[in-house]
């Protein structure tokens, strides 16, 4: 199946959350190519097999779990849509918030809410890396395109809200949410401008941070190599210092802090190792590094061996039959299945560990218990 090539304008609205805080990787990253695509492509396809449920159109060439988590979309985009039209992959412009001309972007679906005097944008992610639509630079700029095409003044429809959901059905179940006012969103519009102006100067600062830097065809640029080096240094006091010494040395806000900044380090580290992992296979001395062969690939069976099996008489002792994991069978006999409803029962799960996260993350906190409290127990009170 062949997927519409779209443009890629330099200042869209999915690479907001990166040019209006690096106005310097615009012209950093022109003209570079964009690296592995296969993240991509799978959503591209996602986004396809979405549009095609939505349209009630057939998505049988589309993989099993593809189908089930675009079904997770679009089941939650109707449901939000309350029977109101859902317009799907709609291509609205943007050139007027950002200024480049002719710039256009696409919203996988919209509904107009008049009951709520609202305007619902859905955004379909089908990546992994969980994203918010709050204070999303993205959300901000589709809330306003859709706002500027349906109702800017408010007189037509009576628009009073614009409500942006993120959907990462491979994340969550539910879309992420946020309502912005007609005044909220109005604000944001003079920084879009500027931050976008900045990119034109041949000469724009290249700022780096977790959030633009991550997904930057520029990294690892002179600026992020500059920023992580000093990160860091800053926390070494001199060269004789371990890693163990300094996490045992330094207090626990200085701590939070680097780890706070340890995606954004780990990033650019890895680009620069793809980018020293090229060169060599180029042929081209990189100091201080040179290539050597890993492991070997798992053992597996040419297409002769099994013939060769049976005629050595190893048939039996060749073959295993193993039961199927939960999710395998869940997925051959269907959820709704009256016999997967009964074999649910016998599913065991370990629960989930308490993980780290940054405060800012709207997950639930986790708080443990009190351990204390067991522990001041008696021996005979524990016992008795
Ligand atoms: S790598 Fe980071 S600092 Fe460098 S141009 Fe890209 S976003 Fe800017």
């Amino acid at each position: 199946m062949e997927f519409p090539v779209k443009i890629h304008y330099e200042r869209s609205a999915s690479s907001a959350h990166r040019w209006m805080h690096c106005a310097g990787s615009v012209n950093a990253q022109r003209g570079l190519p964009a690296g592995d695509t296969t993240f991509a492509d799978e959503g591209t396809r996602a986004h396809a097999c979405a549009e095609r449920i939505l349209r009630g159109l057939s998505v049988s060439e589309f993989p099993d779990d593809m189908i089930s988590h675009a079904h997770t979309y679009v089941d939650s985009v109707r449901e939000l849509a309350q029977g109101h039209p859902i317009e799907v992959e709609l291509e609205l412009p943007i050139s007027h918030l950002t200024g480049e001309e002719g710039a256009t972007s696409t919203a996988d679906a919209v509904v107009l809410r008049t009951d709520i005097k609202r305007i619902n944008i859905h955004d379909l992610k089908y990546g992994y890396n969980e994203i918010v639509a709050k204070d999303n630079e993205q959300a901000i700029l589709y809330a306003l395109m859709v706002l500027d095409a349906y109702d800017p003044e408010g007189v037509i429809y009576g628009v009073e809200t614009v409500g942006v959901y993120m959907h990462q059905p491979r994340v969550r179940y539910a879309p992420s949410e946020w309502i912005l006012t007609r005044d909220e969103l109005n604000a944001y519009r003079p920084e879009i401008l500027s931050a976008s102006m900045a990119t034109l100067d041949p000469n724009a600062p290249r700022t780096p941070g977790a959030k633009q830097c991550k997904y930057c065809r520029a990294k690892p640029c002179a600026e992020a190599i500059a920023a992580v080096t000093s990160e860091c240094a800053d926390m070494f006091v001199n060269h004789e210092e371990t890693p163990k010494d300094v996490a045992g040395r330094a207090d626990i806000v200085s701590l939070a802090e680097l780890v706070k900044k340890a995606d954004f380090i780990r990033d650019v580290i890895k680009a620069a190792e793809s980018r020293i992992y090229a060169r060599l296979i180029d042929r081209q001395p990189v100091p201080g590094f040179k290539l050597k062969l890993g492991r070997k690939g798992d053992r597996e069976w040419s297409p002769e061996a099994e013939n060769k099996l049976i005629s050595l008489g190893l048939k039996d002792v060749a073959y295993t039959s193993r039961l199927r994991t939960p999710a395998d069978l869940e997925k051959i006999i269907g959820k709704k299945d009256q016999r997967w409803i009964e074999i649910k029962e016998c599913i065991r799960q370990a629960p989930a560990k308490p993980i780290l996260t940054v405060a800012e993350d709207t997950a639930t906190e986790y708080v443990p218990e009190d351990v204390s409290l067991f522990t001041n127990l008696d021996h005979e009170e524990l016992i008795g």
